[in-house]
This record gives C-alpha cells, sequence and structure tokens, in this order.
C-alpha cells in the first residue's frame, strides 16, 4: 500500500534531515576554517621568525660596531670609566646580558654583567635565533688590526626578550586566527545553511506532502523562495513534473473511462444480440417442432411424445391411445376448389383437433392430410369414444372459402396399449403378443403401433370411409415375431 504525504512527511521529519545538515555544514566549515587559519597562522609564524630575528641580529651589530671603536679607545688609555661607559651603554640593548673588557696581558679592564633573574632564561632561548652566544672581539689599538691587537672585548648575547615577544607574537596571531575562523565557519554555515540548505528542505517536505496524483484538487504551489536560484529553478521544475504527472493521469483516467464505456456498450450489444439470438433460437425451436400450415406438432414431436408414454406404460402400466385421421377424397377437393381451399381446410380441421382436445393430448400433422392424436391414459373403449366425436363433429364443420361452405369427411384408425388387468381379459393368444410388447424398444413399438394404426385406418377408407376402425390385434402376432 503506498503511504500518503503525511506519512512520508513524517518519515521525513524523523531522519531529522534539517539538522543533520545544519550540524554537517557547521562541522567541515569548521574544519577547513581551521585548517586555512593553522596554515596561516603558520605562515605568520615563520616570517614573523625571520623578521625579528633580523632585527635582533641588526641590534646586535649596531651595538657592537657603534662600542668597537671607543672600547678600543678605553683599552689603549687604559680608562676603565670610559670602559663602564660603554658597557652601560651597551647593556641598554637587552640581549646583551654580559661584557667583559681585558687588557692585551688578559687582565680584565671593566666587566659587566645582568642580574640574575633580570631577563629570566627560557629553553626557546637556548634554541631560537641562534641560541646563546659569545662573541670574541679583538681590539686593534691607534695601529690598526694589522699590527696585533692592545686587547679584547667578549660579549655574551641573550635571544631571550625577542623570543618573549616571538612567542607572544605567535600565540596571539595563533589565537586571532582560530577565533576569526571559528567565527567565519559559523557565519558560513548560517548562510549556507539559511540561502540553500533550509530552502531546499522545506522544498523536499513540500514534495513529499504533495501528491500529485490527488487530480480532485488543485496542488499547492512550492514554498516561496526569495532568490531566483537554483532552488528556485528545482521548485519550478518541480511544479512542472508534477503538472506532467497530472496530465498523465488525467490522460490514463480518460482511456479508463472511454474502456468502460466502450465495456458497457459491448455488455449491452452482447445482451441485446443474445436476446435476439435467444429469440431466433425459440423461434427455431417452434419452427423445427411445429406444422407452419396449422400450428400443431409436427412428427418429429409426436413421435418423440410418444415414445415417451411408450416408457410410462411400460413401468407404471398407463394406458394410451393412438388416432390415426387421414381426410377423405381430400385429392377430390383439391382438384376441385384449388389447394388454397385444401388448405383452408387443413387449418379448420386442425382447429377443431385443438379445441376439442385435453391439454394432455397430442394433435399432430404427421404429413399431407393425415394427422395422428395422442391420447395418454386412454384405453380402447375411451378412444373409440372420442375417434367418433371428432368424426361427427368434423363431419359437421363447413370451412368457408370463396363464397362457398366446404364440408369434408374423415376416416380413422385407433389402436390402445390396455392396462394389465385389460390384457387380462383379453384372448390368451392377443393377450401374450401384448405381454410380448412390452419387451420391444420404444420405437419398434411406435412403428409397430402405427403401422397397426394405419392398417386399421385403410380398413375405415376400404369399408367406405368417414368411420373409425380399431386396430386388429390379432395381426400383432405377425408384428411381434419379425
Ligand atoms: P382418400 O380418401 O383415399 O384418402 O383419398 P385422398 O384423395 O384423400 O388421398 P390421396 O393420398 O390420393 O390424396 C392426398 C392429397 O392430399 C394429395 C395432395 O394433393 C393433397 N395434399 C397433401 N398435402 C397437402 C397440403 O398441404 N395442402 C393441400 N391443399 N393439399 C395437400
Ligand atoms: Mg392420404
Ligand atoms: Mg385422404
Amino acid at each position: 500500500m503506498s503511504k500518503t504525504g503525511n506519512e512520508k512527511a513524517q518519515d521525513l521529519s524523523a531522519l531529522k534531515l534539517g539538522s543533520s545538515v545544519a550540524a554537517r555544514q557547521l562541522k567541515y566549515s569548521l574544519f577547513a576554517a581551521i585548517l586555512l587559519g593553522l596554515i596561516i597562522t603558520a605562515f605568520q609564524i615563520v616570517s614573523d621568525y625571520r623578521w625579528i630575528g633580523d632585527v635582533y641580529r641588526q641590534a646586535n651589530e649596531r651595538v657592537l660596531e657603534s662600542s668597537v671603536p671607543v672600547a678600543n679607545e678605553a683599552v689603549t688609555k687604559r680608562d676603565t670609566d670610559l670602559a663602564e661607559a660603554i658597557v652601560r651603554g651597551m647593556m641598554v640593548q637587552r640581549s646583551v646580558s654580559k661584557v667583559t673588557i681585558t687588557n692585551e696581558d688578559g687582565s680584565v679592564l671593566y666587566q659587566r654583567k645582568r642580574a640574575t633573574g633580570e631577563i629570566p632564561v627560557s629553553r626557546w632561548a637556548e634554541q631560537l635565533f641562534g641560541g646563546l652566544q659569545t662573541r670574541e672581539i679583538l681590539l686593534p689599538g691607534d695601529t690598526g688590526p694589522s699590527s696585533g691587537s692592545v686587547g679584547m672585548m667578549v660579549v655574551e648575547l641573550n635571544p631571550q626578550v625577542f623570543v618573549t615577544v616571538f612567542m607572544s607574537r605567535s600565540a596571539w596571531s595563533f589565537l586571532a586566527n582560530m577565533v576569526f575562523a571559528v567565527a567565519m565557519a559559523v557565519v558560513f554555515a548560517a548562510l549556507s545553511y539559511f540561502v540553500f540548505s533550509r530552502p531546499l528542505i522545506k522544498l523536499a517536505h513540500y514534495i513529499v506532502k504533495s501528491d500529485p496524483t490527488d487530480v480532485k484538487h488543485p496542488f499547492e504551489m512550492p514554498p516561496m523562495h526569495r532568490h531566483d536560484d537554483e532552488v528556485q529553478l528545482l521548485g519550478s521544475v518541480t511544479v512542472g513534473l508534477f503538472g506532467m504527472i497530472r496530465g498523465q493521469i488525467g490522460q490514463l483516467q480518460r482511456a479508463r473511462d472511454d474502456l468502460l464505456d466502450a465495456n458497457v456498450n459491448l455488455e449491452a450489444r452482447v445482451e441485446s444480440r443474445t436476446r435476439e439470438l435467444n429469440d431466433a433460437m425459440g423461434k427455431l425451436e417452434v419452427l423445427a417442432s411445429t406444422d407452419p400450415l396449422t400450428g400443431l406438432a409436427n412428427r418429429r414431436v409426436f413421435m418423440t411424445r410418444l415414445e415417451e408414454n411408450l416408457s410410462i406404460w411400460k413401468r407404471r402400466d398407463t394406458p394410451m391411445s393412438i388416432l390415426l385421421l387421414d381426410i377423405d377424397k381430400f385429392k377430390l377437393l383439391n382438384d376441385t376448389y384449388g389447394h388454397q381451399a385444401g388448405d383452408a381446410v387443413l387449418a379448420s380441421l386442425s382447429k377443431l383437433l385443438q379445441r376439442s382436445l385435453r391439454d394432455i393430448d397430442l394433435p399432430a400433422r404427421l404429413g399431407g392430410e393425415e394427422f395422428a392424436i395422442l391420447l395418454p391414459g386412454e384405453e380402447k373403449e375411451g378412444a373409440m369414444i372420442l375417434a367418433e366425436r371428432l368424426r361427427a363433429s368434423l363431419e359437421q364443420d363447413a370451412v368457408a372459402f370463396g363464397g362457398k361452405h366446404l364440408n369434408y369427411t374423415s376416416s380413422f384408425g385407433v389402436i390402445s396399449l390396455p392396462t394389465q388387468a385389460a390384457i387380462a381379459k383379453m384372448d390368451a393368444e392377443i393377450a401374450r403378443d401384448v405381454a410380448l410388447l412390452k419387451s420391444r424398444e420404444n420405437s419398434d413399438l411406435a412403428d409397430i403401433l402405427y403401422s397397426l394404426a394405419d392398417e386399421a385406418l385403410y380398413r375405415s377408407k376400404e369399408t367406405g370411409r368417414n368411420r373409425c376402425t380399431f386396430a386388429d390385434l390379432s395381426h400383432l402376432s405377425v408384428q411381434v415375431k419379425s
């Protein structure tokens, strides 16, 4: 199942996306700024070291250069006061820690040393700016350096003051750079968060919350962004994409609706076709089972019903009878009044049959002017009474045709299948033959009954027509044995 916009938004806030981005930005900004600060500090320290070193050396040289001539004079004149004056002057320079001026014989003319603790010497002072140095300078006297010396000036140099300056400058430089770096990192992280990350996060929340597939509601625009930049561009692209998604979904929905409509139409058409087909099949069934001229059942239907009734006779001992009916001299009627007159007689006879019979009786047109009537449950006596009644009715039937009333007569052949009780009362031989009929197949039995009825009908014709004849069951023995 797909999540709703709200659920997705909650997932996103669970990730604490905003704070982690800001923290990461601050972390990397700090890292980069501190690295840069350290590099700058290192450059500053190196250049400070060189610069202070230069100052230190130049100061030393100046002191030595300016004091040598005076020291030379003091040694030459053995002037202790002058020597003291020059040494005190030298010691104004705080890198000079001790000065000794000796005579030619090595005796000390004047010596001065800073008090211990006046300038405490650190370990660094022994390492930096050449460390603690002792400079021995020969004093040439009046004659110049070529003729030997008149004495010596030994100066001990200590860079501690310069080291202190260097150290404090370095420390301040480091501190200032670090403070600046951290401040820059914070400012940069904040700027990048407010200018870039926060609008992006808002856009991300907007995208997650929006449901471009919900075409029922107009979708919201992305959060306002002040700058015309890449974030703005991303927002516009998102809206464009949402629009495209909507368009596609709209098209899909229209296609689906069309498809549904088509389906409904198709179903309706299939339904109406099915109805038409069923109607046609119903008509076909009626056509296949009905005689078109008279509307009576045809031979096929008659034979089927007959066989069903034969089964019932065999199983349940239910009697049944068949009347065969043939119009007398029908050819003559046709020849005299025309074929249409004959048809009118056939139709009239059929109506009369239908009117006169019970629902369970089945009148059928077997062909031409020959009809059959199936009488379920009817034995010989009932069948003969009915046949006689029908014959009399038909004789009375006057068919109106071409301004005339046409009369006609019919001949009947009747056959019955009796109950077991009726068979018992019959002549022994006939009873045996009738009983044997039960072992015959229905179709064979139908043929036997038909031929016996037809034989009876033939006898009705032979003996003068317009009469009913019951089949001669003694003829059964021939049929049964065949
Ligand atoms: P019989 O008394 O011996 O039965 O004489 P008949 O003329 O009735 O017998 P036949 O079998 O010689 O003649 C039957 C006639 O029935 C022949 C035919 O023209 C006529 N017929 C058969 N079917 C139809 C039909 O559907 N319509 C009409 N009008 N005549 C038909
Ligand atoms: Mg006939
Ligand atoms: Mg006939």
